[in-house]
């Protein structure tokens, strides 16, 4: 199997990269989070995930699509977190297809503050819309153990979810 992982930042992605290691998974990473606001924070963010796979010698695409606007227009955080799983997935999943993966999975399936169940029914939808598997784990077992690994590997560990309204409310 030749799996495509979407990488949401670097502490995120310790835990699902050493799983799929150990199950002896091919994969190659996707960076598209157009959801990290503002600008300064999507680059730092970025940066750290090229650090982490240059280490781990993960071969990552890098998408460098950037959309406050679009996120700041909702103030309802259940449509709002709806759409941003949404637009990640769709990529993700459509990306996968197109470029010969057989599955894909995302790294947000790692933290206990997202919404689990909706990122693992979106992904099971995109992956039936585009004809891949999504690779199901429930990453939040390796949380803490990532966050630790993180900051041994002294990597930038963010303080808010992502976009500029759970900035604001953090
Ligand atoms: S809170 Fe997190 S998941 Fe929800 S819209 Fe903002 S960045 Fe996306």
């Amino acid at each position: 199997m030749k799996l495509l992982l979407h990488m949401c930042c670097a502490p995120c992605s310790i835990y699902p990269v050493s799983i799929l290691k150990e199950e002896g998974i091919e994969f190659e990473g996707l960076f598209y989070n157009p959801n990290i606001h503002p600008i300064e924070e999507f680059k730092k963010r970025k940066e750290n995930v090229e650090i982490f796979s240059k280490i781990e010698n993960i071969n990552v695409f890098y998408f460098d699509e950037f959309d406050q606007e679009r996120w700041e227009n909702f103030d309802d955080e259940k449509q709002r977190c709806n759409m941003c799983y949404t637009t990640r997935l769709e990529k993700v999943a459509l990306y996968a297809a197109e470029n010969g993966f057989d599955a894909f999975t995302t790294t947000l399936l790692v933290s206990p503050y997202q919404k689990h169940d909706l990122i693992k029914e979106l992904g099971e939808k995109f992956a039936q819309k585009y004809g891949v598997e999504f690779y199901y784990k429930d990453f939040r077992l390796g949380f803490r153990r990532g966050q630790q690994q993180a900051k041994e590997m002294g990597l930038y560990r963010q303080k808010y979810c992502g976009c500029i309204v759970s900035l604001r409310n953090r």
